[in-house]
């Protein structure tokens, strides 16, 4: 088994960032004011969702009105409800959180109960460490992280990881999350089976969501019209899904790691996340809003226990105290710098290593 990775802890940078964004939140009015936005998103989203999908079964206007509503539903409840929800940044209580972040479950067919191993726990921890950030370890179908090892293949990368990006929420829609359980651990990190409640949650979960994306269209569409709108609609929001989050992360400004690289140069853990993570179109009100502040990422992992509607305000916070402790923080200033910046990524790591014989043939 690898072995247990720890960071510094504490350190002067995120203190005094720390200290700064608890006076930003201390009046009541301000939290009540995140908090709502937060909240009447919720009802936006699932507003959008219930419509397109009452409309696509009941008034049948063609598959691509319907989905068009059904995917900008889901994509709102993805990164702005269950997101924010299964990080504890939703409610107070814990049971309340899970709940709402039950909603990834039953409306996105991925159990939350893993999403929060693998993301809470493999991703937030280990952001961008080759073997125990599950985001990054993708190997041997892509190499994002410089200390995995090249293969051909790779060469095409850039251009075949948008297909595999569009499939991502399909193989943990049909069983990636229960072959995760039944192993037991997601990239390095433990995964239990669930009992009691997460267990129903997990089942029933499920079959919500077959009931609704697949049984119930199949009472007033033709099997293979099921069938094309099922994988067209969840491949396009695995594919801003992916792409989100690899933009935040997988690009020429992160910084990637190895276990060893970690262990020698002992960084605190703050520093390794700003230093991992970039923000993208920070002056982009409609794409926060849809992203759920996923554009803020840097903010998102410092803080991602508070609701992401805060994010803008704390971003400032963090670059003003990055600046003063000379660690890079990085925003890119568009979504084409930050696609350009990815993709150069991919080509960079897909040709790195390469023997020249590969090269020239
Ligand atoms: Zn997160």
């Amino acid at each position: 088994m690898a072995r247990k990775l720890s960071f510094e802890k504490g350190g002067d940078f995120i203190a005094e960032t720390r200290r700064e964004v608890e006076l930003y939140l201390a009046p009541r009015r301000i939290r009540l004011r995140g908090r709502l936005q937060l909240y009447a998103k919720t009802v936006v989203a699932f507003a959008i969702w219930a419509a397109s999908w009452a409309t696509l079964i009941l008034i049948r206007p063609g598959l691509l009105l319907g989905l068009g509503g059904l995917v900008a539903g889901t994509i709102l409840i993805g990164f702005c409800v269950q997101h924010d929800a299964n990080h504890g940044a939703y409610f107070r209580t814990r049971r309340f959180n899970h709940l709402m972040g039950w909603t990834a479950d039953a409306m996105l067919g991925i159990s939350s109960y893993a999403w929060r191993v693998k993301h809470n726990v493999a991703h937030h921890t280990y952001t961008n460490v080759d073997g125990y950030d599950d985001d990054v370890t993708q190997t041997p179908f892509v190499r994002l992280v410089p200390t995995q090892t090249p293969r051909p293949w790779y060469r095409l990368q850039h251009l075949y990881v948008w297909p595999l990006y569009s499939l991502m929420v399909i193989r943990w829609q049909i069983g990636a999350d229960i072959t995760a359980l039944i192993r037991g651990r997601i990239a390095n990190s433990t995964l239990r089976m669930p009992r009691g409640w997460d267990l129903a949650g997990l089942v029933t979960g499920k079959a919500l969501f077959i009931g609704w994306a697949v049984v119930a269209p199949l009472l007033f569409y033709p099997w293979w019209v099921v069938a094309i709108g099922y994988v067209g609609f969840t491949m396009i929001t695995s594919l801003v899904t992916a792409t989100t989050f690899q933009l935040a992360h997988c690009v020429e400004e992160a910084e990637f790691a190895s276990a060893e690289q970690l262990a020698a140069v002992k960084k605190p853990w703050a520093v390794h996340e700003v230093e991992t993570t970039v923000d993208f179109c920070p002056r982009n009100p409609l794409l926060t809003w849809v992203l759920g502040g996923l554009n803020y990422q840097i903010e998102h992992h410092l803080f991602p226990r508070v609701a992401h509607t805060h994010y803008p305000r704390i971003a400032e916070i963090v670059k003003r105290n990055a600046v003063k402790h000379g660690i890079r923080y990085t925003a890119q200033p568009s979504l084409r710098a930050a696609l350009g910046s990815h993709q150069r990524h991919l080509r960079t790591l897909g040709r790195m290593g390469i023997p020249a014989d590969i090269e020239m043939g």
